[in-house]
């Protein structure tokens, strides 16, 4: 049988057991493991890795504990700005959305534009029309107002900062149990095929325009089969100067470094070197995965054929 597997992550950055009650841990353990079941029943029925990380992706998007679709993180405007893409490591098409305001599923709206556009990338406006021609769901503003969220940004607003919404500032004082995290999820199928999907709503109190790693193909989110396929978190600006997915693939690929081994370099290396926080979560072609962070916790789960299942929230990886 060829071996098949699923990573996923909900993001990383100050996540303490300390912080954390038992009943928010709960939450947080149950949601990632509904994702991954929902991927995973779709990989052991043979389906493909795209409609793995699609539809993982999207359980997260829909889950208001996850600073993606639903949950996503204020603006300094005080508004939404929903970032996303999809990559195919079979062939290498990918599609990807930024500045999206109302699209309920962004990951699903990147993989309409890589299926039914002759584009890679749209923004804005544009991405929102052709979200409607597609007939792909959209919702009011009211769809991604979170309470917490917003008492988040309201700390920030007056600063120049913006934060990772899952570390917290030192001005923060909502309630230290709730955190939230970008999504994303990397899939092997039992055809061989390698497959990433990332969504986010970036960091709270981030300027108007402002488009972070994920959706910018080989920084937050990349799949080739020659490699990898990987989904990234953490401070956008530095996953896209290390130019990080693609970088951890070039590693495999040119250097001929294992998974783990390019993965630890990307993370606690080259990444550190700039002063970038985060992690990500990536598989081979042989069904081996990654989970490495260089913060204090990522909340992540996987799954392989091989039998490993694991769920986890904290460090150390
Ligand atoms: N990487 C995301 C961004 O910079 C944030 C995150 O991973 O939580 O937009």
């Amino acid at each position: 049988m060829s071996p098949y597997t699923l990573v996923l992550h909900g993001g990383a950055g100050t996540i303490l057991k300390s912080q954390l009650s038992a009943d928010m841990e709960s939450r947080y353990t149950q949601a990632l493991e509904k994702a991954l079941q929902t991927g995973w029943d779709i990989l052991h029925t043979g389906g493909s890795a795209l409609d793995a990380v699609e539809k993982t992706v999207r359980e997260l998007e829909d889950c208001p504990l996850f600073n993606a679709g639903r949950g996503a993180v204020f603006n300094a405007r005080g508004e939404h700005e929903m970032d996303a893409a999809i990559m195919d490591g079979k062939d290498r098409r990918a599609g990807a959305v930024a500045l999206l305001r109302n699209v309920r599923n962004p990951v699903s709206l990147a993989r309409a534009i890589m299926e039914q556009s002759p584009h890679v990338f749209l923004a804005g406006e544009g991405a929102e029309e052709f979200a409607r021609q597609q007939g792909i769901a959209t919702e009011e503003p009211a769809y991604f107002h979170d309470e917490f969220r917003y008492r988040q940004w309201l700390e920030l607003r007056d600063s120049d900062s913006v934060q990772l919404d899952h570390s917290r500032s030192e001005k923060a004082s909502g309630p230290a149990d709730q955190k939230f995290g970008t999504v994303g999820a990397a899939a092997l199928d039992q055809h061989g095929n390698l497959a990433a999907a990332t969504s986010t709503g970036g960091m709270t109190n981030k300027r108007f325009g402002r488009i972070g790693d994920s959706s910018l193909i080989g920084a937050g989110n990349y799949a080739s089969n020659r490699s990898c396929a990987v989904s990234c978190t953490g401070s956008g600006e530095f996953f896209i100067r290390a130019v990080a997915a693609y970088d951890l693939s070039c590693l495999m690929e040119y250097r001929g470094m294992s998974l783990e081994e390019a993965a630890r370099e990307v993370v606690h290396e080259r990444l550190v070197a700039i002063g970038g926080d985060g992690g990500l979560i990536a598989v081979d072609a042989l069904g081996n995965f990654a989970l490495p962070f260089n913060t204090e916790g990522m909340y992540r789960a996987a799954q392989s054929s091989s039998g490993r299942r694991f769920t986890g929230i904290y460090g150390p990886e």
